[in-house]
């Protein structure tokens, strides 16, 4: 089959990615702890490895057998991810896709999203749709927290009650706004738990850190392993939740 020259040489694990280490050494320790985000957005100028990154992620968190954080590039997943049998993953190129947010309304897990000189508002509409987002203020919002803006994602929040809302205050260092927030959240679930666990972790209260983790992993297992993998409680003895 004919390969396209930039097809054929582009790298294909994080490890031959050349001059990003920052970023494929943080996408590869996220795979290698299980700990993706939801969504990811490349930016930057032609070149500089934006869709090599989204597809190496695309493959490494679907991967049957990855390696140290690394697809394996053999498997059915890999190689279908490859010659594009898998239709879970959608190459969308938002420099020629007007409106192509609606694009990213699918049931993938991953949304991974090469943003081809694509503007901020753009961006924003594509990591909602992949986030289950559906206004665009919030939507931006999350790009807000992806970009370390909390002051400004906490605007865009606005009067928005949900985890992500309380995350923003968190990251902000506001935990007194953060816990009424969790407070408020309608139907509390695993995550709602968790961050009242971290903002009790970050302001030394290890029973309220406890109790609330054990909720959180009541109504989802997979806390358990997130708990003591995380900086927030390790100057807690987790042994015995
Ligand atoms: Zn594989």
């Amino acid at each position: 089959m004919y390969r396209a020259f930039y097809r054929k040489y582009r790298p294909s694990t994080f490890t031959s990615v050349v001059g990003q280490e920052h970023i494929t050494k943080t996408l590869e320790n996220a795979v290698k702890s299980g700990k993706t985000s939801h969504a990811y957005l490349f930016t930057g100028s032609r070149g500089t490895g934006k869709t090599s990154c989204a597809k190496i992620l695309s493959k490494a968190v679907n991967c049957l057998n990855p390696i140290d954080g690394n697809p394996c590039n053999e498997c059915e997943i890999c190689r279908g991810i490859d010659n594009g049998a898998i239709l879970d993953i959608i190459e969308i190129d938002a420099a020629s896709n007007n409106g192509g947010a609606e694009q990213a309304e699918t049931n993938f897990n991953y949304a991974l999203l090469a943003m081809l000189e694509g503007n901020t508002t753009d961006a924003a509409a594509f990591l909602g749709k992949a986030a289950g987002v559906e206004q665009l203020a919030e939507a931006q919002a999350l790009l807000n927290i992806q970009n370390g803006e909390y002051a400004k994602a906490i605007e865009n929040f606005g009067n928005t009650v949900s985890n992500n809302a309380a995350l923003a205050q968190i990251l902000a260092k506001d935990y007194n706004a953060a816990s009424n927030t969790l407070a408020n959240v309608a139907n509390p679930d695993a995550t709602t738990y968790y961050l009242k666990a971290v903002i009790a972790a970050r302001t030394n209260d290890e029973g309220a850190a406890k109790a609330n983790l054990r909720q959180a992993i009541a109504l989802d297992n997979n806390y358990a392993a997130r708990a003591t993998a995380d900086k927030e409680f390790a100057k807690f003895d987790l042994s015995n939740l």
